[in-house]
């Protein structure tokens, strides 16, 4: 997954907690206030339900005192003997004896008044006293008398304001119960019922209106209804607080609720908590992710992805010259090898913590592989400077773990180019790096266009190379090989030739170019079969071949010489396969593996260029070597007059006695030829004995030499 995709992904996923999270709080507090506002309108309805219940209870109460006066006065005034009563001259006395004086103590009412038909009082009592009527009630009592002694008949009752408070006064025309013919006017009794906090009570406990009681005028928060006079004016008001069984069930359940709430709140706060520290571990994962990314584990310091990032970052933003440096532990696999992996850590980790304070200019670090650091510079020091302060930090062994270990650096930069893009910093750098490791170890090289301009032709050289191989521009050039003793010619060495448009190129050019370039399988396995071609009609006479150390790493190597060999019905045990010795030290087994099978067969290895390198003669058996080949430099070294002729003479000796033969290599001159024949060898090759020549010119001068071979041309036998 690229990093990229994994930001983009984890962004997505926190934005997807964040929306889930939103959404569930949303939906609860939604759900909540939707609760909310159903209880608060359950409440405030059931309260009103009630109040207007109340108010219906008030009204219906208020109705009924008046209609049980009503009925009271209709009682009295509808009256046959009460008209006649009224009517006669005892009516005062009449009247007092049967309302007047029963006012003073009757449920029914407080007071009783009898107004003639000329408006003149004629009997008033109120609680059995006598009363002023006019001046308790005021005008509205004669207003009520005048509408009773009317028409109407019927009684009419209203409310009056006294000084004493509210009296329901109902007025009846005194009539006989039987309608008679037209009556003269009439005197109209009336009836007073006070309102006073008995009857309130009554109301209050008919009604279910407790705390009910009389103001004057209506108090808020309170419920009221209006008791209005004779012009429907409120005179007074009965209030009662409201019983609101809404709010009294909401406080029952208040707790519950509460409770509730409380639950509600610690769950969303565990959501939001749940949500967030989610988020928090999402993007502390990215963030992570991020600088994993970015960063190598082992040292903390950039990796190639970090590196280019922090590249195309300063090269947007610093103005000052930029250069990378790209070093390369130099034996770090043997490190490895040697004292194991947690070893080779352990001195990753070491130079890693040394390599950022090296110089002041450095300003980011990076490790781009096993061993290969990069270092980004900053200003204006010079790459010697650099170069000096980094191999400093090589110049003494480190110790790990009591153990003293020796590591080495190569150097390739990449000097003062800020304005180049990120990506080719990095090649250019690699490209410095890889021409100092050709150089040898401890070698800095800076990048200069001539490395391009090497690595261009270097290419073009390669496709020449494998194009020379195919056509078989590449030929073999045979050099004799010739025994010491009777300087008859024993064997060929084949040589590769490669003869190109613009001259012949040097083996020593082209071979190391196939090594590198992966071409040496094939121009290996073309010089064996050209060769063996040239030499299966020398009978007699053996044939070496060289091999690369990279081909006997093939392991394919020994299968595809076998089936050369089946190919060319050659026999095996006329061959002999030259190889050097770095093979021996790079990859033993494989090495042993191939050898061995090959010489299953028959085939014969000779170790070439022995005494130029480190191969020692234990070597030599332990690979089960069927011969040496001591170096030139060695023969020309017998000139010198030095004791080079000792180390030979021991050399070769040695060799013997273990039972290797040896061959002396270019040797030039008969004193090297004398020298070498009486100190052992039993081959010599060399300019002196014969120079690499065609296979033709080996056809010609074995025939010409009648030697016991046939001629057989290199044509022929094709
Ligand atoms: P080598 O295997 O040691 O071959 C001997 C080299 O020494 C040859 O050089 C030969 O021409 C040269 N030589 C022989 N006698 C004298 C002498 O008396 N004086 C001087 N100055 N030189 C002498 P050449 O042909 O240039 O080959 C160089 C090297 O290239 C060979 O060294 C061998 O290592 C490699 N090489 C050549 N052909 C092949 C090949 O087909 N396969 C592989 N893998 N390597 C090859
Ligand atoms: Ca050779
Ligand atoms: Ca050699």
């Amino acid at each position: 997954m690229s990093l990229k995709f994994a930001a983009g992904h984890v962004r997505a996923q926190i934005s997807s907690v964040f929306v889930v999270t939103g959404c569930f709080l949303a939906v609860a507090l939604l759900l909540t206030s939707l609760v909310a506002h159903v209880v608060a309108t359950m409440t405030r309805s059931m309260n009103e339900i009630d109040d207007a219940r109340a108010a219906r209870a008030a009204e219906a109460g208020i109705a009924a005192f008046a209609s049980r006066l009503s009925a009271t006065i209709r009682d009295n005034a509808v009256w046959d003997d009460a008209y006649k009563a009224i009517g006669a001259e005892t009516a005062v006395d009449w009247a007092y004896t049967n309302w007047g004086k029963v006012s003073a103590n009757y449920p029914l009412y407080d007071g009783a008044i009898v107004i003639g038909p000329d408006g003149a009082t004629l009997s008033a009592y109120a609680k059995g006293k006598p009363i002023q009527p006019r001046d308790l009630f005021g005008h509205a009592f004669d207003r009520q008398i005048e509408a009773a002694a009317g028409p109407s008949q019927d009684p009419i009752v209203n409310f009056m304001k006294t000084e004493n408070g509210i009296t329901l006064v109902a007025s009846q025309a005194i009539q006989p119960y039987t309608p008679g013919t037209a009556l003269p006017k009439l005197s109209v009794l009336s009836f007073t019922k006070d309102l006073t906090p008995d009857v309130l009570d009554i109301l209050s406990n008919e009604h279910e209106l407790e705390g009910l009681h009389l103001t004057l005028a209506a108090e808020p928060g309170s419920l009221s209804w209006p008791i209005k006079d004779i012009n429907g004016t409120p005179i007074a008001f009965l209030v009662w607080p409201s019983k609101a069984p809404g709010t009294t069930v909401l406080s029952n359940v208040s707790p519950y609720i509460a409770t509730a709430g409380v639950i509600l709140a610690l769950f969303l706060g565990g959501v939001l908590l749940a949500g967030t520290s989610e988020a928090r571990r999402l993007r502390h994962l990215a963030e992570t992710a991020h600088f994993e990314a970015g960063h190598d584990s082992l040292s903390g310091f950039l990796n190639r992805h970090g590196l280019l990032n922090a590249l195309d970052d300063m090269n947007a933003s610093v103005e000052a010259p930029l250069s990378l440096y790209l070093i390369d532990l130099d034996g770090f696999k043997a490190v490895n090898d040697a004292w194991g992996h947690a070893v080779g850590d352990d001195l990753i980790r070491i130079i890693a913590q040394a390599l950022p304070s090296c110089h002041p200019e450095i300003f980011a670090a990076a490790r781009l592989g096993g061993d290969e650091f990069a270092l980004l510079q900053i200003g204006h020091a010079t790459f010697g400077e650099l170069e000096k302060s980094i191999l400093a930090l090589f110049a003494q062994p480190f110790k790990i773990d009591g153990r003293t270990i020796e590591a080495g650096a190569s150097i390739g930069a990449a000097i003062g180019a800020g304005d180049v893009p990120s990506l080719e910093l990095l090649r250019r750098a690699d490209m410095a790096l890889y021409r100092a490791k050709e150089n040898g170890k401890g070698r800095a090289v800076g990048y200069s266009s001539g490395l391009d301009q090497d690595r261009q032709r270097i290419a073009e050289m390669e496709g020449m190379l494998r194009h020379a191989i195919n056509s078989g521009a590449i030929e073999p050039a045979f050099q004799p090989l010739v025994s010491a003793s009777t300087g008859a010619i024993v064997g060929l060495e084949a040589l590769a030739r490669w003869r190109s448009p613009a001259g012949s190129i040097s083996p020593e050019i082209f071979i190391p170019l196939a090594e590198k370039s992966g071409l040496i399988d094939a121009l290996g396995i073309h010089m064996l079969r050209t060769s063996i071609a040239c030499a299966k009609n020398w009978i007699g006479l053996t044939l070496s071949v060289n091999v690369s150390p990279i081909q006997l790493c093939n392991p394919d190597f020994a299968a595809q010489v076998i089936t050369v060999l089946q190919d060319f019905a050659f026999d095996p045990a006329r061959l002999t396969l030259e190889i050097t010795e770095g093979v021996l030290i790079t990859n033993p087994d494989q090495a042993r593996r191939s050898i061995n099978q090959l010489k299953s067969i028959g085939i014969r290895f000779a170790l070439d260029d022995f005494g130029c390198g480190y191969a020692s003669i234990g070597a030599l058996r332990q690979f089960g070597f069927d011969r040496m080949k001591i170096d030139r430099s060695l023969i020309s070294s017998v000139d010198d007059g030095g004791n080079g002729v000792d180390v030979l003479r021991a050399t070769i000796s040695l060799a013997t006695a273990l039972g290797i033969p040896v061959t002396a290599e270019g040797i030039e001159t008969d004193a090297q030829a004398a020298i070498l024949r009486a100190a052992g060898c039993d081959q010599l090759q060399g300019y002196m004995v014969g120079k690499p020549a065609s296979a033709d010119e080996i056809s010609r001068r074995l025939f010409q030499k009648d030697q016991l071979i046939e001629y057989v041309s290199v044509q022929s036998s094709q």
